[in-house]
């Protein structure tokens, strides 16, 4: 037997016994699951949530476009800088220092100075749909390809939207790592088995468990397996004193507002979610510091209105700044927070009143960027694909203002990258 078939065996037999460590809001909700729609599939169930058909939003936009009061960005280049990332070539972290790469759209490679390295929401094709000659197409370059990211202990999918789960992408991680851990939300496990990856745990909002690495190479490879890997309940905490060479994580699904689908037929029927990767570092490792991540996904704050006089830059003016807002990320903030980085969506929000339920735009972004407790975050989910109306480069122009409005410094603390680009924190 392998060493990825027996992780796949341990881990598997893991799972259905999380360790629930963090806690969650109300012993009430988890037990009632609120999100959960009897007969199958989920739901949002908080107040700013309000669900368009599929026909208003596809009706709403034609309509824009009859009127021609849609807007076209425009996608000449130059747009979002693109430059070819670096990543360390071991697992060694030369100042303990958290390491994120912005990869484009929603996906980041995050490097742990505990030595753990985790891929968020990767998309490496070229277009975002089920087809390779139909749909959104980048319009900026892949600033790399699978095969020059040297370790991927993790991948975390926050939903199956086409722009955040790719089938040649996850297909081709598994094959180049085969010890690599896949976290789906509830009822995505099914979709990882048919694609013959067995090393997926599925979780429920609010659900943790315990990932714990043993590096047996200190150097990249993509022939090997670098790792034999498991997820375990909160026993591995002390083996992990144990045993200096030993990496552990814990990996948190958390609730955001969204929904899923990857056929006309399937909408809600999986889970989305977002997640916290904390990985503390071994004991004997004086250099590296516990750090946390907190990974957005693709989420929406509140639920804007229609308006024929609404101007879309000022929608936290009266009345608009009485709208519910999602209370998850307080909850998250409170029981899993703070966080030592938080990656958050800041694109694809116009226009409003279609998009808000589900995508945040910036000013949303920096309230669940202080709701979640994040003490510093980049942004992510724009620059790639053209999703929505906005102007491709409006995103981090109004993430500035939003960030100034809150009296938060606009640089240095929610921060935007260039693609391929690495900050760290
Ligand atoms: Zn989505």
């Amino acid at each position: 037997m392998s060493s990825s078939s027996i992780a796949a065996i341990i881990y598997a037999s893991s799972v259905s016994a999380p360790a629930i460590k963090g806690g969650h809001p109300d012993d009430e909700f988890t037990k009632s699951k609120a999100h959960h729609v009897p007969g199958g599939g989920f739901d949002n169930p908080w107040p700013s949530w309000k669900i368009h058909t599929v026909w208003t939003i596809v009706w709403g936009l034609i309509e824009r476009r009859l009127r021609g009061t849609a807007n076209k960005p425009d996608t000449t280049p130059p747009t979002v800088p693109v430059q070819k990332p670096t990543f360390l070539p071991t697992r060694e972290s030369p100042n303990g220092k958290l390491r994120a790469t912005w990869l484009g759209h929603a996906c980041y490679l995050v490097e742990f100075p505990s030595g753990l390295r985790v891929l968020f929401d990767p998309v490496f094709t070229d277009r975002c749909s089920p087809f390779s000659w139909l749909g959104p197409k980048r319009y900026t370059e892949m600033p790399c390809q699978i095969k020059d990211i040297p370790f991927i202990d993790a991948v975390v999918i926050s939903h199956n939207h086409y722009d955040h789960l790719s089938h040649p992408t996850v297909n081709e991680i598994a094959r180049r790592h085969p010890n690599c851990q896949f976290f789906v939300p509830l009822g995505n496990k099914k979709w990882f088995t048919e694609c013959g990856i067995h090393n997926c745990t599925e979780l429920d909002w609010w659900e943790d468990v315990d990932l714990t690495l043993r590096p047996n190479q200190p150097t990249a490879s993509t022939d090997k397996p670098l790792s034999s890997a498991s997820a375990a309940g909160s026993t591995t905490a002390s083996t992990a004193q144990q045993d200096p060479g030993m990496i552990t994580a814990r990996i948190s699904c958390l609730p955001c507002q969204h929904t899923s689908a990857r056929t006309p037929f399937d909408r809600s029927k999986t889970l989305w979610s977002s997640w916290a990767v904390t990985s503390a570092p071994a004991s004997s490792s004086p250099t590296a510091t516990p750090a946390s991540v907190y990974f957005a996904g693709d989420t929406g704050y509140r639920t804007v209105p229609r308006s024929s006089s609404h101007d879309e830059s000022a929608d936290w003016s009266p009345p608009y700044d009485k709208l519910p807002t999602c209370p998850a990320f307080k909850d998250i903030g409170t029981r899993r927070g703070p966080f030592t980085l938080g990656l958050i969506p800041i694109g694809a929000y116009s226009p409003r009143w279609i998009m808000s339920p589900m995508h945040a735009n910036p000013r949303d972004a920096v309230e669940i960027f202080l709701d979640t407790r994040c003490a510093h975050a980049l942004g992510m989910h724009w620059g790639t694909w053209v999703l929505t109306e906005e102007d491709v480069l409006e995103p981090p122009k109004r993430l500035r203002e939003a960030l100034k409005l809150r009296g938060v410094r606009d640089s240095g603390v929610f921060d935007v990258c260039d693609i391929g680009e690495s900050r760290e924190i």
